[in-house]
Order: C-alpha cells, then structure tokens, then sequence
C-alpha cells in the first residue's frame, strides 16, 4: 500500500512536500533539567501531527530512549542535543535551521 501525502495527495513515493518542508524547517534543541538531576532534550519546531510524530519516533528509536510529545514540543529523555541534530540531519533537516 502506497502512503497518500495529505498535503499534494500524490503518493509519497514522488511527493515532494517532506523535502521541501524540510530544507525550510526551523528546529530549536535544547536541554533542560528536570526533577532529580535528570535532563531532558527539547527540540522544538514541529507540530503534533504525522511528522512530528514520526519525528519522535525516529529519535526515539535512533537514542534507544524514552521521549514524548507535548505542546508541539518534542522531548526525549537524557542530553542528547549533539545527536538529536546528528539525527535530524540524517533524515533530511537542513542543519543549517536547526539551532543547537
Ligand atoms: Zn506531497
């Protein structure tokens, strides 16, 4: 079965859209101190919809640690913000956007 991109409705084989979007994406990643001395890593700039959601997925996945979504923020567990932009930049985010 062939993914329908929601934006151009062609199938995502030869959609376009997820590289456009991501040449232009602005991403903020930042760590924050949590209860405990335990920090966490924010990356901001994607909303709660598929990608975002596929985002944190990928992160989660690619760091082998717990993450979740809140507010449009993505937040994984641990320090992570060299890797996190290591990672975005492997799936085709513009490294040059993402402020880290
Ligand atoms: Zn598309």
């Amino acid at each position: 079965m062939v993914e329908i991109c929601p934006i151009c409705h062609l199938p995502k084989n030869i959609c376009t859209c997820d590289l456009r979007s991501k040449e232009t994406q602005q991403i903020k990643i930042r760590t924050e101190r949590k209860k405990f001395k335990k920090y966490a890593t924010l990356v901001t700039g994607f909303k709660e919809d598929a990608e975002g959601k596929d985002v944190l997925k990928y992160l989660k996945k690619k760091l082998a640690c717990g993450g979740t979504m809140k507010n449009d923020v993505i937040e994984i567990q641990g320090e992570h913000v060299a890797l996190v932009k290591k990672f975005l930049k492997e799936k085709g985010y513009n490294e040059e956007l993402i402020d880290a």
